[in-house]
C-alpha cells in the first residue's frame, strides 16, 4: 500500500512518479482498496493481476476491471498519468487552474482538459453533514455579470436588496473556531434563501455575525450581532472580516484564471476555492492526498456537467 511518505512532494516529482503506469496503479488503488482490490461485481478476492494489461481478472466470476472502475476515472480513455497531475495542479495551484494551462500542461486538447476539471472539482465538493458551531461569519458577495455595472447596481442592490442584473448570489459561512469556509450559490439574496441557507448549516445557539442587510433579520435562533457597514466595519468581534477576505480570494482566483463563468458551473468553482483555502495549512502533498482519498464512489457524466 502506498503510503504518504513515498509521495511527491512537488509537481516535478508528482510528474515523475506518475510517468511510471504502476506507480499510477498503485496510488490510486491504495486508496480505492485499502484492504487489497476485490472484484467490482462479486466482491471476491481471488484475482489474478494481468501485467499486460494492468487489470486484474476476478478468478470466480471472470470478470476483468481497471483501477478505474468506481471512480470519477471511469470510463475516461485519458491515462491515469495525465489525471493524477491534473489533480495535482487543482489540488495546489493557489489561484485555480484553468482548462488552457492543463491541456498545454498535459497534453490534451482544451475540451478534455475542462471537462476532466470538473470532475475532479466535484471530489472537491465535501458537502459536511455536522452542522457549523460557535462563532460564524455570514456574508453574502455577487459573482459575475458585469463590471461595468457595478457601481450602479452596488446602490440599487443596497435599496431594494436585490443583485445587480446577471450576477449571481454567494452565500458564504465561515467558522472561525476551526476557519473552515462553505460557499453557495443562491437564488436571490432575499430573506428565504439566505436563511434557509443558514438554518441548513448554522447550529441553533451559534454566534451569528452579519452585516445589516434586512434579509438576516429574524434569525431569532441564533445569538445573531450585526455590524452595519455604512457606520463601521469591525465592531470588536463583531464583523464579517474573514468572510470579506475569502470573497477576495475567490474574486482573484475567478478573475485572474478563470475569466468569466457561467452562472451553471459557478458552483463547482465555489467548492475548488473552498477546498484549497480549507485545506490552506497542509502541504502539497497532503493536500492531493485528500482529494485522491475522496475518488471512490464518485462520477460524472458528460451530461451531468453540461446539463
Ligand atoms: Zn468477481
Amino acid at each position: 500500500m502506498t503510503q504518504l511518505a513515498e509521495w511527491p512532494s512537488s509537481l516535478m516529482e508528482a510528474i515523475k512518479h506518475f510517468s511510471d503506469p504502476m506507480a499510477c496503479l498503485a496510488t490510486v488503488a491504495a486508496v480505492k482498496w485499502p484492504n487489497g482490490p476485490a472484484c467490482p461485481k462479486c466482491e471476491s478476492k481471488r484475482l489474478s493481476f494481468l501485467k499486460t494489461r494492468l487489470m486484474w481478472k476476478c478468478l470466480d466470476c471472470k470478470k476483468q476491471f481497471s483501477v478505474k472502475v468506481g471512480t470519477i476515472f471511469e470510463d475516461s480513455p485519458i491515462g491515469l498519468d495525465k489525471w493524477l497531475c491534473a489533480m495535482w495542479m487543482l489540488a495546489n495551484c493557489k489561484n485555480g487552474v484553468s482548462s488552457y494551462e492543463i491541456a498545454r500542461s498535459i497534453k490534451v486538447t482544451q475540451k478534455t482538459a475542462w471537462f476532466m476539471l470538473q470532475r475532479l472539482r466535484h471530489v472537491l465538493h465535501t458537502g459536511s453533514i455536522n452542522k457549523m458551531t460557535g462563532e460564524i461569519e455570514a456574508d453574502e458577495t455577487f459573482i459575475g455579470g458585469k463590471a461595468r455595472n457595478m457601481h450602479l447596481g452596488k446602490r440599487v442592490e443596497k435599496i431594494h436588496g436585490r443583485g445587480p442584473h446577471g450576477k449571481a448570489v454567494v452565500l458564504g459561512l465561515l467558522s472561525r473556531h476551526n476557519q473552515k469556509v462553505r460557499a453557495y450559490v443562491i437564488p436571490t439574496r432575499r430573506k428565504p434563501d439566505i436563511q434557509a441557507r443558514i438554518r441548513e448549516n448554522v447550529e441553533q445557539g451559534a454566534a451569528l455575525y452579519t452585516d445589516a442587510l434586512k434579509s438576516y433579520e429574524g434569525l431569532a435562533e441564533y445569538a445573531h450581532q450585526v455590524v452595519d457597514h455604512a457606520e463601521k466595519y469591525v465592531d470588536g468581534s463583531v464583523h464579517t472580516n474573514k468572510m470579506e477576505n475569502f470573497w477576495s480570494l475567490l474574486k482573484r482566483a475567478i478573475k485572474g484564471t478563470y475569466v468569466s463563468i457561467e452562472p451553471f458551473h459557478l458552483f463547482r468553482y465555489l467548492d475548488e476555492q473552498c477546498f484549497r483555502y480549507n485545506e490552506r495549512k497542509d502541504s502539497d502533498a497532503t493536500r492531493f492526498g485528500k482529494v485522491l482519498a475522496s475518488i471512490a464512489g464518485k462520477r460524472l457524466t458528460w451530461a451531468q456537467v453540461t446539463g
